[in-house]
């Protein structure tokens, strides 16, 4: 194994470990933030369906749309000043996904590209596991390789230039990240 997996592979174990009560303190907040979304938000349009169908979401009517002033997250804001200063959160967030429900800051609400950005994120959800799948991934490519560098976020990225048709090659061409679960969405946790 080359020096860059070993780093890798040592990187991922330190950070499951610390992650570890992260991780579950995210699942349930991610969990009541879905339930609110889904109870409080709007359904998408007919293009918004083709959108999320062209970037791999499986069960496009669950999904839900949230317009907010600001994207909550759960962290003191002396917390979230540090993430941001380590590259493990960016500090103009304007949208974030909570399994089928997704949070748009009022000011970018109705921003194709970061509508595509944040349904690559619900494909993933139904991809990796619900919650525990998803987040464990994300939380760990955020420490390491730093966001935005991780796979689930080049992934998004795809998916925003596709919905901005500066994707030439199309989406034949992105490689869904996949990590231990089958791309079955039936294999929910
Ligand atoms: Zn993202």
């Amino acid at each position: 194994m080359n020096q860059r997996l070993w780093r890798s592979a040592i990187a991922m174990v330190a950070t499951d470990l610390m992650l570890s009560p992260l991780l579950l303190c995210a699942a349930l907040w991610v969990r009541c933030r879905e339930a609110t979304i889904l109870r409080e938000g709007k359904p998408l349009t007919a293009d918004e369906i083709a959108l999320a169908r062209a970037v791999g979401v499986s069960v496009v009517d669950r999904v839900r749309l949230f317009p907010a002033d600001a994207v909550p997250m759960p962290l003191p804001r002396w917390l979230r000043r540090a993430a941001e200063l380590h590259g493990w959160l960016s500090p103009h967030i304007a949208g974030m996904t909570h399994g089928y429900g997704i949070v748009l800051r009022n000011d970018c609400y109705g921003d194709r590209r970061l509508l595509a950005h944040e349904l690559a994120h619900v494909a993933q959800y139904e991809r990796l596991g619900r919650f525990s799948g998803f987040l464990r991934q994300y939380l760990r490519e955020c420490v390491w390789p730093g966001y935005p560098h991780g796979l689930l976020e080049i992934e998004a990225r795809h998916a925003e230039a596709m919905a901005a048709g500066t994707l030439t090659q199309g989406r034949e061409n992105v490689i869904p990240y996949a990590a231990d679960k089958t791309n079955d969405p039936r294999s929910h946790d």
